[in-house]
């Protein structure tokens, strides 16, 4: 108590006002979001519009897919795929609506559809019954079978968990039994089709029998059943497979498709440098680190543990020689992030407080092993770590995240944005089952984000046997994420340098072709401003030209897209980089506007 008081009257340490804002409406219109822009667009028909579709548009804005967003089935029919989300019951389509998507499809048409139950449409989808359970496991791709399985190529993509067998009810599934005439290409353990396929005329129709939003949105905010196969240190694509399927089907039905890279630069994959300092005897440590990362012209995030009290766990980490370490972290180009003030091994379970917890008053106790805890609160975890690194360090601004034991309270999302967070990297990959960044749900619930992204760890080092012992493992995890062109974040306890200095560079010496490294707050500037450009393709009066519009609404570097097309000629700006199938534009500023004239090789 005596030490407690001491600091709150004497404290040498400087706190930075956080302002805490309201939370405000996360609601929007994604007709009025996404409108219709150009015929590479995929059309999403909004069967129902009280849903909010949140599993569909994370898939479609992570995958870079150009889409529209509309509820009226005459506009979808103008557009050569045709995504029926959420469901299709008896209410969904009058008969006669029914046959002209029959018509659609007759001639040309493809669509994709999930949880369709109504008999009218039941021959265009290829299935007599279906039966709804909570009781399957486990979906099986028949992934030889068909141009949707594209980027299916590994063992674990091509069967997924969607929920632990120690749990007897998860979510609902739909399992179809086919007509005779379509195809199945997955399988629940049970035998039923999880997912089928039926030519019919000209276009072919896709039904799954597991809702995206079940295996997408649902594991981001790990409120998945046990889903995930390994927690971290492994490759778990259980999220991956279903957006990269999507993916795949856009590819294999929009003549000349073109999409928004995930990766800048025109590469394949990055690895994404962090480090945790959270003990005393290991901060000065980090330094060796940095040395490497520097030496092959790297920096890494530093997320720091602003404690100002001794603990069971240890000695205070806020101390005016940490913080001389940090400015001149900074200083080189190492950007800092918070990793919360007591580091607690229930964080998930904190209470959310008030939003008014600030360092003179804010004393979380934290008992033996940090398994117990008295007075801390999610807001105060948050709030009060910035106002200490944006207080003592000059031009600091906090936006990094990332939570101790990696331990996330289902308020963390709205505390973080609340506080002026931008980012976050909490969860494991595993645990999310997920290597793609993505927009953090409020309440990590299924219905609403907020503006906070969230960059889940892929690799760390405290998993037996260690970072050096997995060195080999980790590399082939990139490779798996590299050929989807998902990310890796390596978080890295700075620890133990003899041993795990040589590790990290092993790693990023020997990443594979086309993987590119930086730190992790750089990726996640560029993630949220590719994920806020807009573009659009229109068609040329000349047959092999067109014209690409981007507008970035805010500072980006290297955005890249993929073409189905060869490319013989790009003009327009100063700065366009062309490979055969990828265009690279350079620098954009916030609010730019350009116009690219595209000719494809004939
Ligand atoms: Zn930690």
């Amino acid at each position: 108590m005596l030490s407690q008081l001491a600091c709150q009257q004497a404290s040498p340490f400087r706190a930075a006002d956080v302002p805490v804002q309201d939370l405000g409406s996360h609601q929007f219109d994604p007709e009025r979001e996404f409108p219709e822009s150009s015929p590479l667009q995929l059309a999403v028909l909004w069967t129902k519009p009280e849903e909010t579709g949140l599993g569909l548009l994370h898939t479609l804005r992570q995958m870079g897919i150009p889409f529209f967003w509309t509820h009226r089935l005459d506009q979808a029919l103008k557009h050569s795929q045709i995504l029926l989300y959420p469901s299709v019951d008896g209410k969904t389509f009058t008969p006669e609506e029914a046959a002209r998507l029959g018509r659609y499809v007759e001639v040309g048409g493809t669509i994709f559809a999930q949880n369709v139950f109504a008999g009218s449409v039941k021959p265009l989808f290829g299935f007599r019954e279906f039966s709804p359970s909570r009781g399957r496991h486990w979906v099986s791709f028949q992934s030889a079978n068909d141009v949707v399985f594209r980027y299916l190529d590994r063992p674990e993509e091509q069967k997924v968990r969607l929920g632990s067998e120690k749990i007897s009810e998860i979510f609902w599934t739909n399992g179809y039994s086919p007509d005779p005439n379509a195809k199945v290409l997955a399988n629940f353990e049970d035998g039923t089709a999880a997912l089928l396929s039926k030519t019919s005329g000209m276009g072919r129709t896709y039904l799954a029998g597991v809702g995206l939003d079940d295996v997408t949105v649902r594991n981001q905010s790990n409120r998945d059943f046990e889903a995930q196969r390994r927690y971290a240190n492994a490759f778990e694509p259980g999220t991956d497979v279903w957006m990269l399927l999507l993916r795949a089907w856009y590819e294999a039905y929009t003549p000349n498709w073109i999409r928004l890279a995930t990766i800048p630069d025109g590469k394949r994959s990055v690895l994404l440098l962090s480090h945790d300092l959270d003990s005393e005897a290991s901060v000065p440590l980090t330094g060796d680190y940095m040395a490497m990362e520097r030496r092959r012209g790297l920096t890494s995030t530093l997320f720091m543990q602003m404690k100002y009290a001794n603990d069971s766990v240890g000695p205070a980490l806020l101390s005016a020689r940490n913080l001389e370490f940090l400015r001149k972290a900074k200083s080189e180009g190492f950007e800092l992030g918070s990793h919360s003030v007591s580091h607690a091994l229930t964080f998930n379970k904190f209470p959310k407080g008030t939003g008014r917890e600030i360092f003179r008053d804010y004393r979380p106790r934290i008992g033996w092993g940090s398994k117990d805890y008295s007075d801390g609160t999610v807001f105060g975890e948050v709030r009060v770590s910035k106002q200490l690194l944006d207080g003592g360090i000059p031009g600091q601004h906090t936006i990094f995240f990332r939570a101790g034991h990696l331990r996330v309270p289902p308020t963390l999302p709205e505390a973080l944005e609340r506080c002026g967070y931008e980012f976050d990297s909490s969860f494991t990959a595993g645990d999310v089952l997920t290597n793609f960044p993505y927009s953090l749900p409020l309440e990590l619930g299924m219905t609403e984000d907020t503006r906070i992204y969230e960059f889940p760890v892929t690799m760390e080092d405290e998993e037996a046997p260690g970072l050096a012992g997995h060195i080999d493992s980790d590399l082939s995890v990139i490779g798996a994420n590299a050929d989807n062109g998902a990310i890796n974040v390596l978080l890295v306890h700075p620890n133990d340098p003899g041993n795990k200095v040589p590790a990290e560079e092993a790693i990023i010496r020997r990443l594979p072709t086309g993987v590119g490294a930086s730190d992790l707050a750089t990726f996640a500037h560029y993630w949220r401003a590719r994920d806020h450009v807009r573009w659009l393709v229109q068609p040329s009066r000349a047959p092999l030209e067109l014209i690409l519009k981007v507008r970035a609404a805010e500072s980006v570097n290297g955005l890249t897209f993929e073409f189905q097309r060869q490319i013989a000629k790009a003009d327009g700006i100063d700065g366009l980089r062309l490979e055969p199938h990828r265009l690279i534009l350079p620098t954009l500023t916030a609010g730019q506007e350009v116009v690219v004239h595209i000719r494809y090789a004939p």
